[in-house]
């Protein structure tokens, strides 16, 4: 035995390709073979010395080549194993959504759990709220924390006010409102004042209660004093709105837009807009209000849910025709006369992404407060429901963003006087089971993470305003993965982070946000204490001889009182975010007087985010190897700077926004991106200064450019700094596509 051994074991060595030759002192005669295994180990080992030159080396590619086929289906044989893994999905809270959603999982050939899982499901389907059951953490849910108070209609108009307030002209397509109780006689003066600056002014306005539905408690009036609820204001919050009194119309009929879109993350930013949505018509002519047709619900109001009582609803098959059709069927016939339909798609585009940077920051503080950052959570998507109408000239007014847009795929429909009954609608489930589907489809948690990161950075740094091929990718992706193939293009459109250029500048409520949220300080709570707000205020340096400590202390009790009785939370304590931004706006302007708004409010923002970097930046430093700290030049927002700069405090204004500390970045990634960015602001600005921070214009920080838009941008993750470098705050193209 010992003796075979010693005969096999010199031999047996692995073949590791073209050896040398028979050397001198190596033996040119074959080894007889030996038996079992260790003959085939014999006869390979024994090439280097038997086979001549060119037999080795087709031995050495055959042997390449066998393992190239090990690890190719080795692969394919993971590949399967991922395929085969079946996406579970946990219905059973899935309410009126349930039928399209069953739909939708079955062509995906997922599973669904109708009435639950023992063990945790990859996503859950909530029919109203993220609260509606237990989540696990590694999970997906369809609703953000907050996203129900923030749609209500009070909370949404307070948000859209904000933005209002800020950049009027880019929030135009929100009707001008006002908050009842609270803006009562506010809104009597307002339209007083109009009144008088232009006398042929008469204007309709709409009351509805907040938290309202489905047209619910609806009412037109002509005059302030007709409103109802006056009697009893402080029971029945509700919002007032100036009437759109002059609609597109077809067919002489009013119709609204439903359009779906799809929140796919808040940080970063994602949203996809549906190419398709419902176009739902009033069931009576229209004409403009007056006195005498204020009650007729079927000529002012688009509810589905109202007109299909009506005896004109007309139940379609088709999706062009009837009282429910789809919104490509009504593009369709515009185009037919002559509109410009991608104009009014490009419109719609703009509304729905600056209506959501209005949501954003309170979604923000929603989120941290559910799903603290660092600790581990599901990861929320959600599916939206934007009610847009058309004015005559083709321009979109924002009504409402719903959280919970019906995605029923039936109708009702009277089947005797009286007797109602669900029966499946052909236009409701094209739209609706295209959007939940793709809607999985994108969130599908086998595939590889990294598509939507790759398509932001394409579509943002090089292919903006082209419509490329994110369907491309998506469908690369499912491939890749497994997944099921040959499935149409998405119907659900990225438009944000593709169109990030043109938006950024409007994140500046965003960043408030973030510093709110850093101070916040413990976990789970929505209001920033007394300690919190005075550790801000000293943490950021903001009280001087014209703000001293006193004076932030009555500010605080002041505004938080005010915000805690506004939002009937009167025994409460603390400050929401809405007077954390009330007491920015007030500081921003004592301290920037003379200033619009906007810039003030920029201005500090700005300061504070350096105050902060400056302070990460100590932490940073001391860290860090001696030698980096010379070139690590801190330049404050207030004072001119001279000669090359580093942008070291830039790369910090961004992880402090971000919360993220430098120091917790590998220092190869942290040189990286200076000098990227270093690279970045040369080509932006050949003198290679930056421009200070809100001092006097609202030009680019890097090149000095004057350009409205060009403002500071927030910055979601450390993965998208590079991306919003690269945008260099410059506008081009003012037109999306779909
Ligand atoms: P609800 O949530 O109760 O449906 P909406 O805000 O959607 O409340 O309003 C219901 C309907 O009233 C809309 O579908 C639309 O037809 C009409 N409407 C609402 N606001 C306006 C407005 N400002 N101008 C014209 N019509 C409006």
């Amino acid at each position: 035995m010992s003796q075979h051994a010693g005969q096999v074991e010199p031999q047996s060595r692995p073949f590791l390709g073209p050896g040398p030759g028979p050397g001198p002192g190596r033996s040119a005669q074959p080894t007889p073979p030996a038996k079992g295994k260790a003959e085939a180990a014999i006869v390979v080992g024994a090439a280097d010395d038997v086979f001549p030159l060119a037999a080795r080396r087709a031995l050495a590619s055959l042997n390449r080549e066998a393992a190239r086929q090990r690890r190719a289906q080795r692969a394919e044989q993971s590949r399967r194993r991922k395929a085969k893994r079946t996406v579970a999905v946990d219905s059973s809270r899935a309410k009126t959504s349930t039928e399209a959603l069953r739909i939708c999982v079955q062509q995906l050939k997922w599973r669904e759990f109708p009435t639950g899982r023992h063990l945790f499901c990859d996503i859950y389907w909530h029919g109203v709220s993220f609260h509606d059951g237990e989540v696990s953490c590694a999970s997906q849910v369809n609703k953000y924390p907050g996203m129900m108070e923030m749609t209500r209609k009070i909370n949404f108009s307070r948000a859209v006010r904000t933005m209002q307030e800020l950049f009027p002209d880019e929030y135009k397509f929100y009707p001008r409102s006002w908050i009842l109780p609270e803006e009562y006689q506010h809104f009597v003066d307002q339209v007083r004042l109009s009144k008088e600056n232009d006398s042929s002014w008469k204007p309709t306005f709409i009351v509805k209660p907040d938290g309202g539905s489905q047209g619910d408690g609806i009412y037109l009036i002509k005059d302030s004093s007709d409103i109802r609820i006056m009697s009893s204001l402080h029971s029945k919050p509700a919002v007032v709105q100036e009437y759109i009194s002059k609609p597109f119309l077809i067919d002489r009929l009013k119709f609204d837009i439903r359009l779906y879109v799809l929140l796919k993350s808040i940080d970063p930013l994602e949203i996809y807009i549906a190419k398709d949505g419902l176009s739902r018509f009033c069931t009576e002519p229209y004409q403009e209000p007056n006195s005498r047709n204020f009650h007729r619900v079927f000529m002012h109001l688009t509810n589905y849910s109202l007109n299909v009582h009506s005896g004109n609803f007309v139940h379609s098959d088709s999706a062009n025709t009837g009282s429910k059709r789809t919104f490509s069927s009504i593009l369709a016939k515009l185009s037919l006369r002559g509109y410009d339909v991608k104009k009014v798609w490009s419109d719609i585009i703009t509304l729905v992404i600056r209506a959501i940077i209005a949501l954003i920051p309170e979604l923000k503080v929603y989120h941290q407060m559910y799903i603290p950052p660092g600790k581990p959570g599901p990861t929320c998507f959600q599916i939206l429901g934007f009610d847009i109408l058309l004015m005559k000239n083709l321009k979109p007014v924002l009504l409402e963003v719903n959280a919970n847009p019906s995605m029923r795929i039936e109708h009702e429909q009277e089947i005797a006087p009286g007797v109602f009954e669900y029966v499946p609608s052909p236009v409701d489930e094209e739209v609706k089971v295209a959007v939940i589907r793709d809607t999985l489809r994108l969130i599908d948690p086998t595939l590889k993470k990294n598509v939507s990161q790759t398509q932001s950075t394409e579509y943002s740094a090089e292919n903006d305003g082209e419509d490329t091929t994110e369907s491309d990718a998506q469908s690369k992706s499912e491939a890749s993965s497994g997944a099921v193939q040959n499935w149409p293009p998405l119907c659900l459109k990225q438009v944000f982070p593709k169109y990030t250029r043109q938006f950024s500048y409007l994140l500046i409520v965003e960043r408030i946000a973030l510093l709110f949220i850093r101070f916040l300080g413990i976990k789970g709570t929505l209001k920033l204490g007394p300690t919190g707000f005075r550790t801000f205020i000293r943490t950021c340096k903001l009280s001087n001889s014209n703000l001293p400590m006193a004076s932030v202390d009555i500010l605080y009790i002041d505004i938080a009182r005010r915000w805690n009785i506004i939002r009937g939370e009167r025994g409460e304590s603390g400050m929401c975010l809405q007077a954390f931004m009330d007491a920015i706006f007030h500081m921003a302007q004592r301290r920037y007087k003379s200033q619009p708004l906007r810039q003030q409010v920029e201005a500090l923002v700005n300061f504070c985010e350096y105050q902060l970097e400056a302070l990460d930046e100590k932490h940073f430093l001391h860290n860090r190897t001696p030698d980096l700290k010379p070139s690590l030049t801190m330049i404050h927002p207030e004072r001119p700077r001279s000669g090359a700069v580093s942008n070291v405090h830039l790369l910090n204004r961004m992880s402090t926004s971000n919360r993220l500390l430098t120091s917790s970045l590998p220092v190869s990634m942290d040189k990286q991106h200076v000098k990227s960015m270093n690279r970045r602001v040369t080509a932006c600005s050949p003198a290679g200064s930056i421009s200070p921070n809100g001092r006097g214009s609202l030009g680019c920080r890097f090149c000095r450019n004057n350009n409205q838009s060009c403002s500071v941008v927030g910055l979601n993750d450390v993965r998208s700094q590079q991306v919003k470098l690269t945008q260099m705050l410059h506008s081009c193209a003012t037109w999306y596509s779909m």
